[in-house]
C-alpha cells in the first residue's frame, strides 16, 4: 500500500497550527511516483501576519533578552524531542526526498547533535571586555538581529534547518523557516519539535510554499536577516532583492568540487572515497566530488577500479536497508540529470558506467537513475563546469599538480575539494592553495558542526557552524562605561 501524508497538516504559523490558505501543493513520492497528499501552502497573506507575529515575539516574549542558559534549557528539550520522534522524521524525509531510510535516520541523530552543540554553545556564551585604553570599561555585547529567515533546500532539508535554525534561536533572534516545495512535511515536524520544547508562541514559523513565498519573505521590511542554502541563481535573486536593506545574509549555495588523486595515492582507499564523495546520496549533496582528476600514469588503473566500486552500488529501495541510494529527490530532477548526460554525449565524452534508467519492474514507477562516469570530456565543457546535482562524475587526466591546481580552480564555484596523496606535506600546500571552503586529504565529506563550513565564490557567503556560526545571528554593541578614576 502506497504512503499517505497527513492531509489535514497544519502549519505553525504566528503561534497557532492553522490551516494553510495558499496554492494546494501535490506531493509524490519520488521512490514509486505515487501521490502521498497535498500539502495546503502558506498565503502571502499568511506571510505577513507570520512575520508580524515574529516581531512582536521577539519584542516582546523576552526571548531576545534571556539569559543565555536559559534559551539552552529550551534547546536541549528539543534535541529530546527530536530523539524521540527519530523514527517519524527519518520516514517522511525518506518518502519527501528518496534518500535511504539507514540515511534519513543518520541525518535525525546529525541534527539532533546540531541542537545540541548550539544550546551548549549558549551556555558557554561570554561577552568581551577590552583592554583598557584609558580610564573607561569597553564591553563588546552580542545582539540578536531581530527575525530570521531561514531559507532551506530539499536534498537534506532536516540537517539544513537545524543548521539555521538552532544557532538564529540560541543568539536570541525569533525564525521564519521556509523549506524547499519538496519537503515542506519533514520541514514542519522538525519545527513541531522546538514549538513543543516550550519556545515563546510565534517566535518560529514554517512558511512553505514557492518561489512567490520565498520572494514575499526575502522582500519584507521586517525580516533582518537572511540565512539561505540553495542555488547559486537563486542565491543570487535574494542577494539583489535584499542589497538596499543592508540587511545581513548567509549564502550556502552551489558545487562542482574537484577530487583530485596522486599517482602515489592508496589507491584502493582513494577509489572508495571518490566512489562515495560522488554518488553518495546520488550526487545530490553540495560538496558532492563532481570533477575527478587523476595523475596521468595511473588513469586507466584507477579509473577501471572506480568503476569496480561504482558497479557495487545497489540503486533501490530507499525503504530497503541494502539499498545504497534511492531515487533522485524528484522526476524534473531526473529529468535534469538526464539532460546533463546528452549534453555530455554531445560535447564528445564517452559514457563509461550507467547512463541511463536501471532496468527492471522495481525501477519503472521510480525516479531512479543509475550512477554515472562521463569520460574524455574537456575541462571547459558544460557538464565539468556547471553544478548537475546528480549521480554523474566527470573524470580527467592531469599531468602535474601545477596543471591539475589551475584545472580544480578553474570554476565558479569554491565549496570544497578532496586530495588523495601519501605526500601529506603536498596534499596540505595544495589544500591551502586552492579556493574551496573545505578541503579534505585522504578522507571525504568528513563534516564537524565544530568547523565554520561555507564556499568560495559562488559558492556561498559567509560561514555556518562552529562558534562563529551563533556569532553570525548576532550584531556586536561596544559600550565604554565611564566615571573610573584609574
Ligand atoms: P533552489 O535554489 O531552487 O531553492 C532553495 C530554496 O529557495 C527553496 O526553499 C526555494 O523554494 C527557495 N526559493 C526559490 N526561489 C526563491 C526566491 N526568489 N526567493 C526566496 N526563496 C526562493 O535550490 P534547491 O534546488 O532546493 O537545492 C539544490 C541547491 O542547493 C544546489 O545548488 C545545492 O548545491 C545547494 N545546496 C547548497 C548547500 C551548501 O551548504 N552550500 C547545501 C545543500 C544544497
Amino acid at each position: 500500500m502506497s504512503f499517505k501524508l497527513d492531509e489535514n497538516l497544519l502549519l505553525p504559523l504566528a503561534g497557532n497550527w492553522v490551516r494553510g490558505e495558499g496554492p494546494d501543493m501535490p506531493l509524490f513520492n519520488p521512490a514509486d511516483g505515487s501521490q502521498m497528499g497535498v500539502l495546503k501552502t502558506a498565503s502571502v497573506a499568511q506571510v505577513k501576519t507570520t512575520i508580524a507575529a515574529a516581531k512582536a515575539a521577539f519584542a516582546t516574549s523576552g526571548w531576545a533578552t534571556m539569559n543565555p542558559h536559559l534559551r539552552a534549557n529550551c534547546l536541549f528539550d528539543a534535541v529530546d524531542l527530536i530523539k524521540q520522534r527519530a523514527d517519524h522524521l527519518a520516514l517522511l524525509q525518506t518518502k519527501e526526498n528518496g534518500k535511504t531510510l539507514t540515511e534519513s535516520k543518520g541525518q535525525v541523530a546529525s541534527a539532533a547533535g546540531i541542537v545540541r552543540y548550539f544550546a551548549a554553545v549558549c551556555e558557554t556564551l561570554t561577552e568581551d571586555i577590552a583592554p583598557a585604553r584609558g580610564s573607561y570599561l569597553t564591553a563588546t555585547m552580542h545582539e540578536p538581529y531581530g527575525v530570521v529567515a531561514a531559507i532551506t533546500p530539499w536534498n537534506s532539508p532536516l540537517t539544513m534547518a537545524a543548521q539555521k535554525i538552532a544557532p538564529a534561536l540560541a543568539a536570541g533572534n525569533a525564525v521564519i523557516l521556509k523549506p524547499s516545495e519538496l519537503t515542506s512535511i519533514v520541514s514542519i515536524e522538525l519545527v513541531r519539535c522546538f514549538i513543543d520544547a516550550g519556545l515563546p508562541e510565534g517566535l518560529l514559523s514554517v512558511l512553505p510554499g514557492g518561489p512567490d513565498v520565498g520572494n514575499a519573505i526575502t522582500n519584507h521590511p521586517d525580516i533582518h536577516m537572511i540565512s539561505f542554502t540553495g542555488g547559486t541563481e537563486t542565491g543570487r535573486r535574494i542577494a539583489e532583492a535584499v542589497a538596499p536593506r543592508f540587511i545581513p545574509t548567509i549564502f550556502e549555495l552551489g558545487g562542482k568540487s574537484p577530487n583530485i588523486v596522486f599517482a602515489d595515492a592508496n589507491l584502493d582507499a582513494a577509489a572508495k572515497g571518490v566512489t562515495s564523495a560522488i554518488f553518495g546520496s546520488g550526487g545530490q549533496s553540495c560538496v558532492a566530488g563532481s570533477r575527478l582528476f587523476v595523475e596521468a600514469p595511473i588513469y586507466d588503473d584507477f579509473m577501471e577500479r572506480v568503476k569496480t566500486e561504482t558497479a557495487k552500488i545497489k540503486v533501490g529501495d530507499p525503504m530497503d536497508g541494502s539499498s545504497n541510494i534511492g531515487p533522485m529527490a524528484s522526476f524534473s530532477q531526473r529529468e535534469r540529470v538526464e539532460n546533463y548526460v546528452q549534453i555530455g554525449r554531445d560535447d564528445g565524452g564517452k559514457v563509461t558506467i550507467g547512463g541511463t534508467r536501471p532496468s527492471g519492474a522495481d525501477y519503472e514507477q521510480g525516479a531512479y537513475y543509475l550512477p554515472t562516469i562521463i569520460e574524455n570530456l574537456s575541462h571547459s565543457s558544460r557538464v565539468c563546469q556547471e553544478e548537475i546535482f546528480g549521480s554523474v562524475l566527470c573524470a580527467l587526466p592531469f599531468d602535474n599538480l601545477d596543471h591539475v591546481a589551475e584545472m580544480a580552480d578553474d570554476t565558479a564555484f569554491g565549496l570544497a575539494c578532496g586530495i588523495w596523496s601519501k605526500d601529506v606535506t603536498r596534499a596540505w600546500n595544495l589544500g591551502r592553495r586552492l579556493q574551496a571552503g573545505s578541503v579534505w586529504i585522504n578522507t571525504y565529506k568528513q563534516l564537524s558542526i565544530a568547523a565554520p563550513f561555507g564556499g568560495y565564490k559562488d559558492s556561498g557567503l559567509g560561514r555556518e557552524k562552529g562558534l562563529q556560526g551563533l556569532r553570525a545571528y548576532q550584531q556586536s554593541k561596544s559600550i565604554y562605561l565611564g566615571g573610573f578614576t584609574s
